[in-house]
């Protein structure tokens, strides 16, 4: 439960873009219910291109630094609408973290809710429009709450919170994206975005916790 080191950090975005680029099938076939089928191909891109920049960082490059070289490679490897709303939240991310040489639980709180704040500010979606926001408000309102326990505990209740939201999701009619289109027939299904937000906050957890 120590604080996490800049090299501990980008292995654990490692992990996490991986868990990610496991489950690109499902997030595709999420996006294929009431989207346009390709959110598994846009992650799995998005986190490729993240794998590589993080393998080119140099060892001593700060959190914040990675946060940005992340979010410029996300940007420039996606198309989709997640381009541009994860690369935001890995800009905000790193710039909440500028002045940290590692993360402890309250830091890492502040990143989360950075993240979550740049996919807000950036899609203008609020809690309820059935995106991705479903699961990264309540991920970034816990990260808040539990910010003075430690990052293991910390991000196993971010976890929860980002698999709740994800789940609750299904019960809502999408008014961002475009799933807006469909109204009513929205429901019934699990947002992709969600459920990728998710993957990415649990594969955190799982890293941590391993
Ligand atoms: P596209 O819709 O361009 O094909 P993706 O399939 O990669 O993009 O991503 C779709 C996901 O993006 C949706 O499931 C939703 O979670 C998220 N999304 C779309 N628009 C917004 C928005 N304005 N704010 C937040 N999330 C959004
Ligand atoms: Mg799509
Ligand atoms: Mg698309």
């Amino acid at each position: 439960g120590g604080p996490i080191s800049a090299t501990i950090f980008r292995d654990m975005m490692r992990h996490a873009g991986l868990a990610i680029i496991e489950k690109a099938d499902w997030l595709s076939d999420l996006d294929g219910q009431i989207g346009d089928g390709d959110h598994g191909v846009s992650m799995a891109q998005g986190w490729r291109a993240v794998l590589h920049a993080l393998d080119d960082a140099p060892t001593d490059e700060t959190i914040s630094q990675t946060c940005g070289r992340m979010g410029s490679a996300f940007l420039d490897a996606v198309g989709a609408s997640s381009g541009p709303l994860y690369a935001t939240a890995f800009q905000y991310a790193g710039h909440a973290v500028a002045d940290r040489l590692d993360l402890d639980a309250p830091a890492l709180a502040a990143l989360i809710a950075a993240a979550a704040d740049g996919i807000t500010t950036r899609g203008g979606a609020v809690i309820g429009d059935k995106t991705m926001a479903d699961a990264w408000i309540p991920a970034a309102d816990v990260a808040r709450q539990n910010a003075d326990t430690d990052v293991v505990r910390l991000m196993q209740a971010v976890a929860k919170a980002a698999e709740a939201g994800m789940n609750a999701t299904a019960d809502l009619e999408a008014r961002k994206g475009r799933a807006a289109k469909l109204g009513k027939r929205s429901l019934g299904h699990v947002d992709p975005g969600a459920a990728s937000a998710f993957l990415l906050l649990s594969g955190m957890r799982t890293y941590l916790a391993r």
